[in-house]
């Protein structure tokens, strides 16, 4: 089973990507928590040319290639295995960070970065993507470290990654739970448990 965990930039993903890991675990299943951009040694490259503020003036075409080259190597190399062996992999963000960011935010057709995904991926798509939707405002409030490059970018960039993530979820509301993120973290929490409860035998 593959769950992606989707949102903006302080949404309080990784919060609730440990939670749920915590929980599937004690339920005795092998539960793989990994994410996007970073989670394999080319990966950490990757992610570190595309997060460091001296990339300021990347192309967003070779933007949107670097995304695709980490997930390519993160589905190839840790998801695809894990999921063969039968364990629960849970991603912080997927693809449809790259169409919220770099087709919404950066004003490339979000069609075409799906497509470029979708080649990189080989069609691997999650069985649940939950999209923790907090406006730019709240979200920033959150932020404990200097904000990274994209961090950084004007309320109006994060305010159409917001739309970018709301309309994909809108196109496909059977894979998808959108969950009002500037509830307490708890809270948000046993939503997502309740519908993994009605989608999986845990
Ligand atoms: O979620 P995390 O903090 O690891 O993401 C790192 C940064 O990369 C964030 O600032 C996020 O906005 C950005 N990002 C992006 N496009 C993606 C994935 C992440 O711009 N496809």
């Amino acid at each position: 089973f593959f769950l992606a965990i989707e949102g903006g930039d302080g949404a309080g993903k990784s919060t609730q990507v440990e939670a749920l890991a915590e929980w599937i675990r004690a339920k005795g299943h092998e539960v793989v928590v990994t994410r996007e951009p970073g989670a394999t040694p080319v990966g950490k490259r990757l992610r570190s040319i595309l997060l460091d503020v001296s990339s300021a003036g990347l192309s967003n075409r070779a933007e949107a290639l670097l995304y695709a080259a980490d997930r390519a190597e993160h589905v190839d190399t840790v998801v695809r295995p894990a999921l063969e062996r039968g364990a629960i992999v849970i991603s912080d963000r997927y693809i449809d960070s790259s169409v919220a960011y770099q087709g919404a935010g950066r004003d490339l057709a979000p069609t075409e970065i799906a497509r470029i995904s979708r080649w990189a991926t080989d069609g691997l798509v999650p069985h649940l993507t939950v999209l923790l939707d907090v406006s730019p405002e709240a979200a920033r409030e959150r932020f404990t470290e200097a904000p990274d490059r994209l961090e950084s970018e004007p309320v109006e960039f994060h305010q159409r990654v917001r739309d970018g993530f709301l309309t994909l979820a809108a196109s496909d509301p059977g894979r998808y739970l959108v969950v009002d993120a500037a509830q307490e973290p708890e809270a948000v929490t046993t939503v997502v448990r309740h519908r993994l409860d009605q989608m999986l035998p845990l």
